[in-house]
């Protein structure tokens, strides 16, 4: 058995017995060291087993595991500092514990922060919007539930009051910045959903302590909470011993999330939340907060306009971008010279059109394969793109045919257009993984004054078998171009 898949073996070992443990001690009501000691194991176990899985895998960029690795040895120490605060009886807040759990926080916030950015290229704002609704719906129930309840409680001192109300805020932050991780873009799998288990798994649990302690007035120590929050240590330690960390903050290619069932059902669940508590407030005659539900209800509803919108943006962009080279694709393209034919029948002035076909580009398939054909067509693109002046719109009419639709342009600057573009392309040869190709074009030219789009361009592909007829490597212009400029 391979080292890394003994040693997360043995960690879970160490994990069931210590959850048995602990539930045990609590039912058979055994002494505080003695239900509190398998907690301590786990706890002080996790920083170790952190740092030995980031040892071992040695991942490209170990920043992000080092800060949780900090962050969890501060998370051990707070830990024994309550016990042994508990032990002692005393209990003062903020205690330095409590200052050490805070620091805790701001470690592990900072470790997933820094996984969130190497995982996308750029801020992927998607997700973030998409994050943010989950955000303003778990923050208004914990508001809610936990955090005014919690402040209304007139009975503590204002610092204990301050002390208890930092932690849902948070466990609010570290689970906000957990949903936004697995929102955006980058590898999934396992080490992914251990540590968005382990997150929300606290977030959930320290919100049941919290409203337990509301409910009871004392905070409760109860051996299932306890064991909850060493399942949650336990997903923790299994994400940094697990081999696919090598892999986890690799930078995707893409910056757009997927628009998976998990996340749209996701916030369909976070949307729905706001309209659901209010009924609940309203079935149970409780005071209904409808000020803070109707904001909340607003301000997410305008995320997911501003969510549509950009997708509608991409599809749009995506409808009219050819894949493969980047450049307009044949629909942009003929609308492009529908709207210029009709404008030049009301003007008058002249449009032009080349046709452009690389030549001989079966031998390029046939001799380097496929891929070395596209890198060859996206080359061609490029030099098009470049050769041609701005306010042309330059398309790829389908396989290696280019089109270049030039307005306001009379036959003989077309001409000249074209010869440019043929040298452009010409000019050099393409490098396709060390092999120098040289590469052609022919090109079919027409220019009219009031022109039918279908017409002008049967016009100038007919040009275009004129110049392949006449040897290739050439611009021809359509005969039926009447020569003195029109533009
Ligand atoms: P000619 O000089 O007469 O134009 O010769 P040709 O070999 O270029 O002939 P033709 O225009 O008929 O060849 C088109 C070839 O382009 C056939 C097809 O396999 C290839 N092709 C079309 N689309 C793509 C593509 O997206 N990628 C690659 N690699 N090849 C493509
Ligand atoms: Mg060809
Ligand atoms: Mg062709």
């Amino acid at each position: 058995m391979r080292r890394d898949r003994r040693a997360g073996l043995a960690w879970l070992g160490v994990l069931t017995i210590c959850v048995a443990m602990r539930v045990w001690s609590g039912i058979v009501e055994a002494p505080y060291l003695a239900t509190i000691a398998p907690y301590m194991v786990v706890s002080a176990g996790v920083p170790i087993v952190v740092l030995i899985g980031t040892l071992w895998h040695r991942p490209p960029h170990r920043a992000g595991w080092f800060l949780l690795f900090a962050a969890q040895v501060l998370y051990a120490i707070a830990d024994g500092m309550t016990v042994y605060d508990s032990w002692l009886g005393g209990y003062l807040e903020p205690t330095p514990a409590d200052l050490t759990y805070f620091l805790y926080y701001l470690l592990l916030c900072a470790a997933v922060l820094v996984f969130i950015r190497r995982r996308a290229p750029g801020w992927d704002i998607p997700s973030g919007v998409d994050a943010l609704v989950v955000a303003i719906s778990a923050g208004l129930l914990s508001w809610i539930y936990v955090l005014e309840p919690l402040t209304a409680d007139s009975g503590l001192p204002l610092n204990a009051k301050l002390t208890q109300a930092a932690y849902p805020v948070l466990d609010l932050m570290v689970f906000i910045l957990a949903i936004r991780l697995v929102m955006g873009t980058g590898t999934r799998g396992a080490v992914l959903y251990l540590l968005l288990g382990s997150m929300s798994l606290m977030f959930v649990v320290d919100t049941a302590y919290a409203v337990e302690g509301i409910a009871d007035g004392s905070p409760a120590s109860e051996s299932y909470l306890d064991a909850m929050w060493m399942i949650s240590l336990g997903m923790l330690g299994s994400a940094a011993l697990h081999p696919g960390i090598r892999r986890f903050d690799q930078r995707s290619d893409t910056a757009l999330p997927d628009a998976s069932p998990g996340r749209l059902g996701m916030l369909t669940v976070a949307v729905l939340m706001a309209p659901g508590v209010q009924f609940i407030q309203w079935l149970f005659d409780d005071p209904v907060s409808v000020p803070l539900i109707s904001a909340a209800c607003a301000v997410m509803f305008l995320l997911v306009l501003a969510r549509m919108s950009g997708l509608v943006a991409a599809q749009r962009r995506a409808a009219v971008t050819d894949s493969l080279t980047g450049l307009h694709t044949r629909r942009h393209f003929t609308q492009a010279l529908a709207v210029e034919c009709r404008r030049s029948a009301r003007t008058g002035h002249g449009v032009g059109l080349l046709v452009i076909d690389v030549d001989h580009f079966k031998q390029v398939n046939d001799g380097y394969g496929h891929p070395a054909g596209d890198q060859v067509l996206r080359e061609v693109a490029r030099r098009l793109t470049v050769g041609s002046r701005a306010g042309g719109v330059v398309a790829r009419y389908g396989g290696e045919e280019f089109v270049v639709l030039a307005p306001h342009t009379g036959p003989d600057e077309l001409l000249a257009l074209a010869e440019r573009l043929r040298t452009e392309v010409s000019g050099l040869p393409v490098d396709v993984g060390g092999d120098l190709l040289a590469v052609t074009v022919s090109i079919g030219a027409a220019a009219e004054s009031r022109p039918e789009p279908d017409a002008l361009m049967r016009t100038a592909d007919e040009a275009l078998y004129a110049a392949k007829a006449a040897g290739r490597n050439r611009a021809v212009l359509s005969p039926s171009t009447p020569l003195t400029r029109r533009s």
